[in-house]
């Protein structure tokens, strides 16, 4: 093939892409492989080599209802066909309202003032701020640092990053220029148990000893994704919620990887039964059509911010909601909704288990653990992607590793033949190490 004009033009692409283009978290000197993606389709994306793969990793959280669905690309046909874009100051659309309206519906009770942003980072960005302004309009401007959790994952902007795991969010690289929060150890509780004594007194100390100059607790409920693909107890949040209260600290819920079903409940903070005072949406928001997301709060601090100083909340992206991605977003929702996708998270959950049991008796394997749609194999040492990237796509799948985590989360709708032969892959790709 690469002897053919396909072939030659791949080859030439393929080469402009490693000298001109940044790919995440990537070196421009010496870059990683990539591969060329032609098609996509349900839960397998075609390579311009004619290889098809099984996608693991739904393009990170976000493929929910898998590629080229017929319903969500009507849904952005249409929409294009009336409008792609106008500005949302001073003008308003249909797909934002219907949209804004399903947020509120679904979401935890009381979160019922919408703000839209352009990506995951921008809206971790809008919640810090809100809560920044909340405590500025209450008069309290000395609270205005965060307390967060060790091993979590916000974003790459610089608030979002100033709250992400210190280490792995590589802090140090941006000292001076970066905001110096105040972290909690990582939940230890496991999933399904009652709040452990450690997690308790840590989260009891350190709300006491600094609340008065706190604006928020921030966290990923449930499950810490990029920054350790920890899942811990809903227990632990409950106390979060209780102790925020008490000591007057906002409570801000990262939910742009565990929304919409992921964990097992539609929202993560449902298997606590809590309502933060802030909630992010991103990822799967859209079903991965388009990058869109959302920070939700509830009245009293709307409120409160509105009749401040400032008069407004000072925040207002050029592309706030996007019509066409907010048309795909209110296309993903019902498509989500009229399914028994509870029922279908279980179903993952279990077969998950089954497939990826074998991985624990790998001598290379730490730990195995699923939760919802989410596996995760842990090893001992971490992998070099250079090294086991291309193992994973003779194999005809797509996972992406980061450090000592091997780990899936598929779309919804893939086949259990499909999720079989994916596990079956990845523990024949560990074999190998
Ligand atoms: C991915 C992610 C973000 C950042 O979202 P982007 O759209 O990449 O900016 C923030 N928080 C969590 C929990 C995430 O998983």
């Amino acid at each position: 093939m690469s002897s053919s004009p396909e072939g030659t033009r791949l080859a030439q692409q393929l080469r402009f892409d490693q000298q001109h283009i940044w790919h995440p978290y990537a070196s421009m000197t010496q870059p990683s492989p990539v591969f060329m993606v032609t098609g996509a389709e349900g839960v397998r994306l075609h390579l311009a080599e004619g290889q098809q793969l099984i996608d693991g990793m739904a393009s990170w959280w976000s493929v929910i209802h898998g590629y080229n669905h017929p319903r969500l690309n009507q849904a952005a046909q249409q929409q294009l066909e009336r409008f792609a874009h106008v500005m949302f100051g001073g003008l308003t659309h249909e797909p934002a309202v219907e949209l804004a309206q399903r947020l509120v519906d679904i979401t935890p009770r009381g979160l019922d003032r919408v703000f839209f942003a352009d990506s995951g980072s921008v809206s971790v960005e809008v919640a810090i701020k809100m809560a920044l302004q909340y405590q500025q309009a209450r008069q309290r401007p000395e609270k205005n640092r965060l307390i967060s959790l060790r091993r979590g994952y916000h974003g790459d902007t610089f608030a979002a990053m100033s709250v992400c795991d210190p280490v792995t969010g590589m802090h140090q690289l941006f000292k001076g220029a970066l905001a110096e929060q105040i972290f909690l150890p990582a939940p230890s509780t496991p999933w399904g148990e009652a709040i452990n004594s450690n997690d308790l007194t840590a989260l009891e100390h350190t709300l006491a000893q600094h609340h008065h100059e706190v604006a928020a607790l921030i966290l990923e409920p449930v499950v810490q994704g990029a920054g350790g693909m920890r899942f811990y107890s809903a227990d632990y949040l409950r106390h979060a919620r209780r102790l925020c209260d008490q000591y007057d600290v906002l409570l801000i819920a990262d939910e742009i990887a565990t929304g919409f079903g992921r964990t097992g409940a539609l929202f993560a903070c449902d298997h606590a039964g809590i309502t933060p005072d802030i909630l992010c949406v991103g990822k799967a928001l859209t079903g991965g059509y388009m990058t869109l997301a959302a920070t939700l709060t509830q009245a009293h601090l709307a409120d409160t911010i509105s009749s401040s100083g400032a008069g407004c909340f000072m925040h207002g992206p050029t592309f706030m909601a996007n019509p066409l991605a907010c048309a795909v977003a209110c296309e993903s929702i019902d498509l989500l909704l009229e399914q028994d996708w509870y029922s279908r998270i279980q179903q993952l959950q279990q077969q998950l288990r089954t497939e990826l049991a074998p991985a624990a008796q790998l001598s290379c394997v730490s730990d195995v653990r699923c939760l919802g749609g989410i596996g995760v194999i842990e090893l001992h040492q971490p992998v070099s992607l250079q090294q086991i990237q291309p193992w994973f796509v003779e194999q005809g799948v797509w996972v992406r590793p980061f450090g000592k985590l091997v780990y899936i989360m598929p779309p919804y709708i893939i086949s259990e033949a499909d999720l079989k032969f994916l596990c079956a892959a990845i523990i024949r790709v560990l074999q190998r190490l």
